[in-house]
């Protein structure tokens, strides 16, 4: 089991998590919404993380290929602005977990960065913070796209609870 901290402050942010050897596909995000919900089903089940090698969310830039465009970031829509169909350029290796499995993270100020529909689309940067005030976090939560929580993979770090057992033997 891992658990997530804050590089700030030490609290942890996330509940006891299994690792996913890789990104669940979310092959239909209009088919895997449950009825009536505005969110697709979760990317990660609840208790587990995986890691998304891919850059994703915040910052985006042009693609090369305008004819051609790909989703702007894995599991997301197309996007483009006046330049064009636009692709992320934000980090890798952010942590995807389900959102409720980070019961104390919290919008800022002013829904900075929650800008969305029916909820945020996380396409603006990071839009949760720990109760110390550090950007650790990026919910995406909009009818369209993908239903994920991005830690951030510097404002946050890992702690192993077996790594931990094993180190004081
Ligand atoms: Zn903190
Ligand atoms: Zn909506």
């Amino acid at each position: 089991m891992t658990v997530f901290y804050c590089s700030r402050c030490g609290k942890a942010l996330t509940t006891g998590l299994t690792a996913l050897a890789s990104v669940p596909d979310v092959p239909d995000l209009d088919g895997a919404r449950p009825k009536g919900a505005r969110q697709a089903t979760a990317t990660v089940p609840r208790r587990s993380y995986a890691i998304d090698r891919e850059p994703w969310g915040a910052p985006f830039v042009p693609q090369q290929d305008q004819d051609n465009p790909v989703p702007a970031f894995p599991r997301g829509p197309l996007m483009a602005t006046e330049e064009g169909f636009v692709v992320s350029a934000g980090p890798r290796d952010t942590v995807i977990v389900h959102p409720d499995d980070a019961p104390d993270l919290q919008p800022l100020p002013q829904w900075e960065n929650s800008t969305g529909c029916c909820g945020p689309n996380g396409t603006e940067g990071p839009n949760r913070a720990c109760p110390c005030g550090a950007h650790v976090a990026t919910l995406a939560a909009d009818c369209f796209g993908p239903y994920e929580l991005h830690l951030d993979p510097v404002r946050t770090y890992a702690f192993d609870e077996e790594g931990r057992d094993s180190a004081a033997q």
